[in-house]
């Protein structure tokens, strides 16, 4: 991978574009908070249902841990690697720090195309991968949820690998899990909700209407088909384009941001949804002349050639780094507004957070009690944002969100002392 694809490379460049903000920030600990504390990586062999063997590569990155234990995903997809895995756990650092909840940052991965395999093969690779996982994570250590291929039946099956090892009951040992398995209501749509009401603030922030504002939505999975619902539904704004891995398709007049969803869940795709007008490629759904652009797929999507022709106001990064940190300067000097990832997608770890609370208390929440917590924490780490961008007359919000984060996680890290 090259260093300008390499997400590691963006993590470390965006800590310290806003290191640069942060004048009383000592070197040495902005060099802590570049580098994950510990990565294990390991080879697992699994038997398959011919009874061969094969072996699959894992990674599990628990970058910092001084607010509280390393959170994360684990992701099951062909191109993980070992610095995708270190990235997007020290995205999750700064993002549980930017909503302040108390957690850390962690990540895992198998490299793996998940279609390729049976249930029954995938249940004993995650098995095996949570056997090895199980030194290293616990509610109070490290605390896996799902991403990218991976959902409550990855998270249910992780929850009763370790609680059958451990000979115990630990619901709180990793999120994202069935309602009856311990999970909270709202998880599912936490990421879309997060990424609905990060636009809205903005939009509002920006003096704008959402209602009616045209939007396209480059993923249609867990995080870009509810934003789009919800956008849709709650808000009012019209769905004009949705990608998946299959392409793009366009109505001027709008989509039906459910009835897509459907159409996908049956056919697998976005692509040949009969209320579509045309059929585009994924970058060309990048460039639409829309109102806003929902990057919800994987990282790297806006490069400095794309961002050169995204005609969008605003972006709502719902993935994880979708936009190179070099089309991020683009797209600061045209003007278009990012949303940064860390805030917009935060949804997904908060109400994570939400579950594990529950779990810890054995006491469960309501649908509705749990959107009105998310909703106060987004709107206020937006408020604070906002706040250190006027107030310190930032460049952009994503280095307002960061220099917010890092301050968080300093503070916390100096304030623990040192230990021989
Ligand atoms: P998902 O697997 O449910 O959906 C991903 C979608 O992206 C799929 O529809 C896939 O077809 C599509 N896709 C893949 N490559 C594409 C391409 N080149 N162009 C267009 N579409 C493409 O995954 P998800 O959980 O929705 O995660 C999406 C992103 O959101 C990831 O970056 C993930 O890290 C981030 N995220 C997810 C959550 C969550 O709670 N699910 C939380 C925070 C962040």
């Amino acid at each position: 991978m090259s260093d300008s694809a390499n997400p590691f490379f963006h993590l470390q460049e965006q800590i310290d574009d806003a290191a640069a903000y942060l004048p009383t920030l000592d070197n040495d600990v902005i060099a802590r908070l570049k580098r994950p504390e510990r990565v294990l990586e390991t080879n697992l062999t699994v038997e398959m249902d011919d009874g061969s063997l094969e072996v699959f590569t894992a990674f599990r990155s628990q970058f910092n841990g001084d607010r509280g234990p390393y959170k994360g995903g684990i992701r099951f997809h062909p191109d993980v690697s070992r610095d995708e895995v270190k990235a997007l756990s020290g995205w999750m650092v700064y993002k549980c720090a930017i909503v302040d909840i108390p957690y850390g940052g962690g990540k895992g991965g198998i490299v793996i195309d998940p279609r390729e395999y049976s249930t029954s093969e995938l249940e004993r690779i995650t098995r095996s991968f949570a056997t090895e996982l199980r030194p290293l994570i616990g509610e109070d250590q490290d605390i896996p949820a799902p991403d990218v291929n991976t959902g409550q039946r990855e998270m249910n099956w992780i929850k009763d690998t370790y609680e059958s090892l451990e000979g115990t009951t630990e619901p709180g040992v990793v999120t994202g899990k069935a309602i009856d398995s311990g999970g909270s209501a709202g998880r599912v749509a936490a990421t879309g909700r997060s990424t609905m009401l990060t636009a809205r603030e903005a939009f509002s922030y920006l003096g704008r209407d959402i209602e009616n504002a045209t939007v396209a939505v480059q993923g249609y999975g867990n995080a870009g088909s509810i934003a789009a619902q919800l956008l849709e539904d709650e808000l009012g704004a019209t769905i004009v384009a949705v990608s998946d891995s299959s392409g793009a398709i366009y109505s001027p007049d709008g989509l039906d941001a459910t009835a897509v969803k459907e159409f996908k869940h049956e056919t697998g795709s976005v692509s040949g949804y009969g209320g579509a007008v045309e059929e585009y490629s994924n970058e060309e759904l990048l460039t639409m002349d829309v109102d806003l652009l929902v990057p919800a797929a994987l990282e790297n999507a806006i490069d400095t050639t794309i961002a050169t022709d995204v005609q969008a106001d605003v972006i709502a990064e719902a993935a994880n780094g979708p936009v190179t940190p070099d089309a991020d300067d683009v797209l600061a000097e045209r003007d278009v507004l990012v949303l940064p990832d860390i805030l917009t997608n935060a949804g997904g770890v908060t109400v994570s957070y939400f579950e594990w609370v529950q779990n810890r208390q054995r006491f469960y929440w309501t649908e509705e009690r749990v959107n009105e917590e998310l909703e106060r924490v987004i709107t206020d780490a937006f408020d604070g944002l906002v706040t250190a961008y006027e107030e310190r007359n930032l460049p952009t919000f994503r280095i307002a969100a960061y220099a917010v984060a890092i301050e968080r996680v300093a503070r916390a890290f100096e304030q623990a002392g040192s230990w021989p």
